[in-house]
């Protein structure tokens, strides 16, 4: 018989059945009372309960008497209420079922994650959220509270799998990839391989600054060119960088860049921001400038600190062009014949395919950033895997990949992948959940490098650019060599789920992602 089962059956006061419910609580966090409709005798629930495990719920009247008792705080009122009385008191609207974290305390995090997954269960069609499959348990929810993400009910897992090693730079890193695409880390793998055999990859980092480009209006256009004048001259760029840079000892404004439309003005502020994305400091710093601007010119309004001329999260050309974030170049030679031996083709064959390919076919399509095979898969696992904001994929994978012929008979391949736009951080959003630090001390980039801020945020999109080429190149190849659908049906094709009779017979494992 459960604790719990034990106050059913003795004579109590409300004050011992207080004590009781908080020893209980406290012995057992983690159990949960049973839910009324389960217990009353005659239910026809799937969960009917036994008779000696039902117990005393406490009326609505009782329940708010010891919830808003005022000699005690909130948070330890809670504990001498059952689960069962809590969700009673959230349904009744005596408790925000967003706020439960923060009523419950820091030491009743999970807790209060399970109570409003039965709160929200209930109250959905289909009443699954409760006893589903997505995890609750075991998991740190100080790092979400106020950070990562509001109104939580569990997490979500994804399968996290290790490409490579791959040489960057003369040191190896295990490429991590948390992805639910068959095929993707065996082919990056495969890609690493070849990189290895050719002496690994060099990167080149060509920029770094996050942006951020409010919308301003002002009365006319004339005032609005006035105010571009006055921040694109000395004196106002000076003004506004001294504001910018007031707001953090990792923002150095970079570049100030203006646009008009109508009378509308857009400024590009550009700024390093140490090893954060950035984007939340770049705000702060922008909007400290701003207020600068205002004494300057009265009349402006800000209509958006984000006027998307920054461009966050959006297809955009200005991205393309100027970058944003971290500019990664990252270049190989592989030698002929590992082409032959592990890419199982040709220089000819790729460079050809590359053209055709990546750029003449990008280009027929009218693509911005888009000329390359599958940036975005590799980005993007690794993205999830080391805690980045997974919308920037967006601009993130703008990516041209570039292949020609080297050596004296031109028998090597030389390859690069040069992406603009890596917009990574190793402190701050995701990353300060402890699995994602987990991936990025495996990388040995956690947290604010110790003595030059930002060569953590930028050796990892070192990394990820030189993992999207061997991405590219064991894609490009796969392709080249006609691999792509055997490869496939091998490794991707979810068996278990596809009726026997559809499943042809598959030979070869060769090795290469969808596109
Ligand atoms: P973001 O700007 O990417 O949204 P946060 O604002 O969440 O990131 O995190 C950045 C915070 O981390 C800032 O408060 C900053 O002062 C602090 N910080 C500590 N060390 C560093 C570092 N090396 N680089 C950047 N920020 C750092």
């Amino acid at each position: 018989m459960s604790s719990i089962a034990h106050l059913h059956t003795s004579s109590f006061s409300i004050q011992d059945l207080e004590l009781k419910l908080k020893q209980v609580r406290l012995a057992h966090p983690e159990q949960s009372l049973p839910s009324p409709a389960y217990s009353d005798s005659g239910s026809s629930s799937p969960k009917e309960c036994q008779p000696e495990e039902s117990y005393f719920l406490r009326s609505l009247k009782e329940c708010l008497a010891i919830y808003e008792e005022p000699s005690r705080p909130r948070g330890e009122s809670l504990l001498l209420l059952s689960d069962e009385e809590v969700i009673m008191l959230a349904n009744n609207g005596n408790i925000a079922t967003y706020a439960l974290e923060k009523l419950f305390g820091m030491d009743q995090l999970e807790r209060a994650v399970r109570i409003r997954r039965a709160i929200i269960s209930r109250a959905s069609s289909t009443g699954r959220l409760e006893s589903s499959s997505i995890p609750f348990e075991n998991y740190d929810y100080s790092r979400v509270l106020g950070a990562c993400c509001e109104n939580v009910v569990g997490y979500i897992p994804i399968p996290l799998g290790v490409a490579g090693p791959l040489t960057v730079d003369g040191k190896q890193y295990p490429i991590p990839m948390a992805t639910a695409e068959g095929t993707l880390v065996a082919s990056t793998s495969r890609g690493c391989k070849a990189l290895n055999a050719g002496g690994g990859v060099t990167t080149v980092l060509v920029g770094d600054g996050m942006t951020r480009g409010p919308a301003i209006d002002f009365p006319s256009a004339i005032r609005a060119g006035k105010a571009k004048a006055w921040i694109d001259s000395d004196d106002g760029h000076k003004i506004l960088r001294e504001a910018f840079e007031s707001t953090s000892r990792f923002a150095k404004l970079k570049s100030l860049k203006t646009a008009i439309a109508g009378r509308t003005l857009y400024v590009r502020f550009a700024t390093t921001t140490g090893d954060a994305m950035g984007m939340n400091m770049i705000s702060k710093g922008t909007e400290k400038a701003l207020e600068a601007m205002q004494k300057r010119f009265p009349e402006m309004v800000v209509l958006a600190l984000s006027g998307n001329y920054c461009t966050d999260k959006k297809p955009a050309a200005i991205n393309w062009i100027e970058g944003r974030g971290k500019s990664v170049v990252a270049e190989a030679v592989i030698p002929g014949h590992v082409v032959k031996t592990v890419l199982k083709t040709t220089v000819k064959d790729l460079c050809n395919l590359n053209v055709k390919k990546n750029l003449m076919g990008s280009a027929m399509a009218g693509s911005i950033g888009g000329f390359n095979a599958h940036a975005a898969n590799i980005l993007t696992a690794i993205f999830l895997a080391t805690g980045q904001d997974p919308a920037q994929n967006v601009e993130s994978s703008m990516c041209m990949t570039l292949m020609e012929p080297s050596g004296p008979d031109g028998e090597d391949l030389l390859v690069s992948v040069t992406m603009p736009c890596i917009e990574v951080g190793t402190v701050g959003g995701g990353t300060v959940l402890a699995p994602q630090q987990g991936v990025l001390d495996m990388l040995g980039v956690r947290g604010a490098h110790p003595k030059q801020p930002g060569q953590n945020a930028q050796t990892l999109a070192r990394i990820i650019a030189s993992a999207v080429l061997a991405g590219e190149l064991s894609l490009l190849s796969a392709l080249a060599a006609g691999h792509l659908i055997k490869a496939h049906m091998a490794h991707n094709r979810s068996q278990a789920n596809t009726p026997a009779a559809s499943v042809p017979a598959t030979p070869g494992a060769g090795l290469a992602s969808r596109v």
